[in-house]
């Protein structure tokens, strides 16, 4: 069936802006997410209250002038865990992951074979294209997050190469079901390449999670890798990060290497900034967007529209202007119990990358 959506065709005219994905979720919800984890309220029950949650959701995102919104993953119960919803092969007490306030978050555990994705982001679509009016980006977790499911110890009549072989099976198919369900764009959440240099300064680690991805986009044309792009962040929950003491440099050079043609880029809340901009510009392949983080994320303050021009003027100075895009550093809440940024502040900050990145292109235009 056609609705208005399918037919949209954005005007690209100035600097591309996208979201990286999510949005605190209304209390509301989160309070019917809770009754739901403990038995206390259906997941039909739960429908509604998600269909309002990505109504508003998807009116604030229009409202802020935002060319492409995104459903703030309201539905999703984390960025890296939505593939796991109803799964039963499936332990708690997987890899710890330890964010520099101290606090942790723990990934899951598979138990036994095979690994079949429980939900592909594809299937959040529909609801999302119900409300808007403008193209909608989805994002899908990275095959190499995933792999991190399997434990060092095997899973029994379960080879790892096994587990790899049917796991990129599920992330292509997780892909396509958002190309077939309309998704503007697709975006795969790899908040794990900085973290893997972190814990594993020879790169090979990186070097394996960037083979495993690059095996994935294997399967999708030169055309769909230009609706294909990557994030990358060192980590962001509760306000605080897991990588971001590695020098972006040690992840930059070889990140470009993945055959995507988009790259969301946080840097708003790099030290450096200048730096990173300065290495993405000498390692940049043609065919290549790089959507720079001119968002700070993690910091409460609003930024003012001047203060994101400048930092697309400074982006500018390194990274072709035909190749530059704005994004916002990263989800303004990846898992869905992170309420550290209010709803209110993160629709105003993506205001201001909306307004700040038209007072960039004018600029950049009038020097032309
Ligand atoms: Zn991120």
């Amino acid at each position: 069936m056609k609705n208005q959506n399918d037919t949209y065709t954005p005007i690209l005219v100035g600097i591309p802006t996208e979201p990286v994905g999510s949005i605190p979720r209304p209390r509301e919800l989160q309070e019917a997410l809770l009754s739901h984890e403990q038995g206390n309220l259906t997941a039909e029950e739960l429908e509604p209250l998600f269909d309002e949650a990505v109504s508003e959701t998807i009116t604030r995102f229009e409202a802020t002038g935002s060319p492409v919104v995104s459903d703030g993953e309201q539905a999703k119960s984390s960025f890296a865990t939505y593939t796991l919803d109803g799964l039963d092969n499936i332990a708690p007490d997987g890899m710890i992951i330890p964010f520099e306030d101290g606090h942790i978050r723990r990934l899951p555990r598979l138990t036994k074979g095979p690994f079949k994705y429980g939900v592909y982001a594809g299937s959040y679509l529909p609801r999302a294209k119900k409300f808007a009016k403008r193209p909608v980006k989805q994002a899908v977790i990275s095959v190499s997050a995933m792999s991190l499911l399997y434990p060092e110890d095997g899973v029994p009549d379960y080879s790892r190469e096994h587990f790899l072989s049917d796991l990129v099976k599920e992330a292509v198919a997780d892909i396509r079901s958002c190309f077939e369900n309309g998704a503007y764009q697709v975006q795969i959440d790899f908040t794990e390449g900085r973290l893997a240099v972190k814990l594993d300064p020879s790169k090979q680690l990186l070097q394996q999670f960037l083979d495993l991805n690059n095996q994935v986009l294997s399967h999708f044309s030169e055309k769909e890798h230009q609706r294909i792009g990557i994030h990358t962040c060192p980590g962001g929950d509760h306000d605080s990060t897991h990588s971001a003491d590695i020098d972006y440099g040690e992840l930059i050079p070889m990140l470009l290497t993945l055959n995507a043609g988009n790259f969301y880029m946080q840097m708003a809340g790099e030290k450096n900034p200048e730096a990173s901009l300065k290495i993405i510009g000498d390692h940049l392949r043609p065919n290549q967007r790089i959507y720079v983080g001119v968002i700070d994320v993690v910091n409460e303050t609003v930024e003012s529209a001047e203060t994101v021009r400048d930092r697309v003027l400074q982006a500018a100075e390194y990274i072709p202007i035909d190749q530059l895009g704005t994004t916002d550093d990263c989800g303004f809440s990846p898992f869905s119990d992170d309420v550290a940024t209010s709803r209110d502040t993160a629709f105003a900050k993506i205001k201001a990358r909306i307004q700040g990145t038209k007072l960039a292109y004018n600029e950049l235009i009038s020097k032309m």
